[in-house]
């Protein structure tokens, strides 16, 4: 709880094992030896595990040689759930929070627990390991000094374009989850909005058996997803090359691509503006053709 004499700024620190502590625990992504044995010896010491699906994490605390009290915490309970393990911890119990796979809180709910367990002073401690952004970037090959992590994007074309759009011009590394059954579809929406020639790195089934780091451009990654049978399989981490910044050589993705159709369209038919869109920024043409239409309507 917050000591005597904090006004509004609240300093907790790292109390291993104590009680009336809330262990945000990293757990493997997918290989098992990847859980810390510092984790290990939390969820061993801890009273309650909270746990997005308790029968998923039943088998890794089974694994563990662990028998724990489990409390689910998902998307859907967790504002109703958050209240009971605060009581919890108000009772000096002390709490890990673990999710499917890989860091709580990151695309996994939590939030609302640790927003509201650090608004009443409780102490809360993160017990770090795998992330399946870290662990991809780590090893893409893409600049890793600044990146933007993006979560999942929407699961309709409409949704995920729009928000794809404004990070065409956006320098730093961009980072998405995306799930086997809509990896194609978002491929084909990033070739739209993004650029078939931007540099994209796929990182599939990380840290398990059928690991693989696809690369290359937009459109050579595609195709190999396609040709190989197992490319829609397993999770992905999507990590996409940033645009060059403004004003710098080779800047196509940076390119306005709305200006300058709104400059050719007086002078040339809609096709041919799309055509030289296309060429200039490296973006589909009949995305810019599209566009142009609209345009040429407004
Ligand atoms: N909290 C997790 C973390 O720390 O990475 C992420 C949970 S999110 C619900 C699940 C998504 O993470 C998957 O759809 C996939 O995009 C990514 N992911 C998780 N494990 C992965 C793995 N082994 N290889 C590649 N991507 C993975």
């Amino acid at each position: 709880m917050k000591s005597e004499g904090e006004g509004s700024v609240s300093v907790t620190g790292n109390k291993d094992g104590a009680a009336g502590v809330l262990y945000i625990v990293a757990t493997p992504i997918g290989n098992l030896d990847d859980l810390s044995p510092r984790a290990a010896a939390i969820l061993a010491r801890v009273d309650v595990v909270a746990a997005e699906d308790t029968r998923h994490s039943g088998r890794l605390l089974q694994h563990l040689g662990l028998q724990k009290r489990l409390v689910a915490l998902h998307d859907h309970n967790e504002r109703d759930r958050a209240g009971s393990i605060l009581d919890e911890l108000a009772r000096g119990r002390s709490v890990a929070l673990i999710s499917d796979a890989g860091t709580p809180l990151i695309s996994d709910p939590g939030y609302v627990l640790v927003r509201e367990a650090r608004n009443r002073g409780f102490t809360v401690s993160p017990i770090p390991g795998p992330c399946a952004l870290v662990a991809a970037l780590s090893a893409a090959g893409l600049p890793t000094d600044r990146f933007l992590f993006v979560g999942f994007l929407p699961a309709k074309r409409t949704g995920r374009r729009a928000a794809l759009e404004p990070l065409r011009k956006e320098s730093a590394t961009l980072v998405f989850y995306e799930s086997p059954h809509r990896i194609l579809d978002a491929m084909g929406d990033i070739s739209a909005v993004l650029g078939e020639s931007r540099e994209i790195v796929l990182g599939r089934e990380l840290t398990k058996t059928f690991e693989t780091f696809y690369s290359g451009t937009v459109a050579e990654v595609l195709g190999a997803l396609e040709a190989d049978p197992h490319g829609t399989k397993g999770e992905f981490v999507v990590m996409i090359r940033g645009a060059d910044p403004v004003g710098s050589e080779g800047d196509e993705s940076a390119l306005d691509t709305d200006l300058l159709i709104k400059l050719l369209l007086p002078e040339l038919p809609v096709k041919k503006v799309a055509k030289l869109a296309a060429e200039l920024s490296g973006r589909s043409k009949n995305e810019l053709y599209q566009r142009a239409l609209e345009l040429k309507q407004d």
